[in-house]
């Protein structure tokens, strides 16, 4: 008989920080592959994993797995296999690999056919040469369309690809294009990220050097964001977060674990994690996160997070959501009433036309994504 395990089950993240050759804008945790780094990385995973179970058996049970990165498509898919092979999981389990669209190969897929892989997030980014090129990405615009087929025809039919957009020398015109190649594509999700350049990245040396063209000035950026929002929604994607848009049904279930303020386990170096009341985050470098295992230790620094954060962590993740914050759940999860602690900042936010309220949902209008983070500052 088949055991019900949704009550028990936790999403899953698990970093792998290795990286071919480094993108000019990027700021993740990454390093430099080679296979030697990435076996000894992978022990330390595996121990990183034991020790959890063994603390914590509940964890066991997978509501989602996320490979992110770095480039977690440097896996073999029997590494992938043996790290999943600790987990209890059903047919339900989203299990997404981050994959670079150069590593997209029959062979590569066939083998990823025999794990529990079942969603691809493909880091297209834009299909642009130039654009592409900008961002120091190795593919070409020209081979996306063969590849997703690809993988398509080898049987995964949960596809979701990331789009830039705010590039320097970015126009309306380049971005609608690139909007109608990716709808061309049909993928079932799709990540619309906003550029942000840390000072410190090659690719803003460059444009302080004026090597490359600047940024896109606020109005730009948001004309470019309301475009996204618009001829998604005109091709039938739900845009169900600021960022995020899909085919009905195709959220990804495991961001919607964040959103929601639901615990996840975070693993690898750098990786998060949120255990109710704890919140943790691993070392940013290999050196740490290694000597921790060595001597037993998991999460961390973790943090006990007061009530009052585990209130403004649900605000501020869940408006990100278009549906919003069920203001009941606030209440009954943690004894909070939003609209009696903040009324005049609600009244306002009315006034000005920044949220809704819809039964007992509050969100955002659809004027106020562009700018969530002030109109969302306003409610912590
Ligand atoms: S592949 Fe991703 S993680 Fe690696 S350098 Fe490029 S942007 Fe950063």
């Amino acid at each position: 008989m088949e055991q019900d395990i949704s009550s028990r089950q936790i999403a899953i993240y698990i970093h792998i920080p290795f990286c071919l050759t480094p993108c000019g804008y990027c700021t993740f945790f990454r390093i430099p592959y080679s296979k030697s780094s990435l076996e000894i990385y992978l022990q330390y995973l595996h121990k990183e994993i034991d020790l959890f179970l063994q603390y914590h058996p509940d964890l066991t049970y997978a509501k989602s797995i996320y490979f992110g990165g770095g480039t977690p498509s440097l896996l073999k898919a029997e590494e992938i296999e043996d790290i999943c092979s600790y987990f209890i999981f059903d047919k339900e389990t989203e299990i997404t690999l981050e994959i670079n669209p150069l590593q997209i190969t029959e062979n590569y897929l066939s083998a990823l056919k025999n794990t529990p892989i079942n969603r691809l997030s493909i880091g297209v980014q834009s299909m642009n040469n130039e654009e592409l090129n900008l961002l120091d990405r190795k593919h070409k615009a020209e081979q996306i369309k063969d590849k997703i087929e690809l993988c398509r025809q080898l049987g995964f039919n949960n596809i979701s690809l990331d789009l830039i957009y705010g590039l320097p020398g970015s126009s309306i015109n380049k971005l609608k294009d690139n909007l109608i190649q990716f709808l061309n594509l049909r993928p079932e999700h799709i990540s619309c990220y906003l550029l942000t350049l840390d000072s410190d990245t090659p690719l803003a040396d460059k444009i302080k050097e004026r090597i490359v063209s600047p940024l896109p000035d606020d109005n730009l950026l948001a004309e470019e964001y309301e475009l996204i929002c618009s001829e998604l929604e005109k091709a039938r994607y739900e845009h169900y977060e600021i960022s995020n848009f899909c085919l009905p049904g195709k959220q990804s279930k495991h961001n919607l674990s964040y959103w929601n303020s639901l615990p996840y386990l975070g693993l690898g170096a750098s990786a998060s994690g949120f255990l109710p009341p704890y919140r943790y985050t691993n070392p940013f470098n290999l050196n740490d996160y290694y000597s921790n295992l060595d001597k037993g230790l998991i999460m961390p620094e973790a943090e006990h997070c007061s009530s009052k954060q585990l209130i403004a962590d649900f605000i501020m993740m869940g408006l990100r959501l278009t549906q919003g914050i069920d203001l009941n759940e606030l209440k009954e999860r943690f004894n909070y009433n939003l609209e009696k602690d903040k009324h005049l900042q609600l009244d306002n936010l009315y006034q000005l036309g920044m949220i809704e309220k819809n039964g007992s949902y509050l969100s955002l209008s659809s004027k106020a994504l562009f700018v969530s983070n002030t109109v969302i500052g306003e409610l912590i």
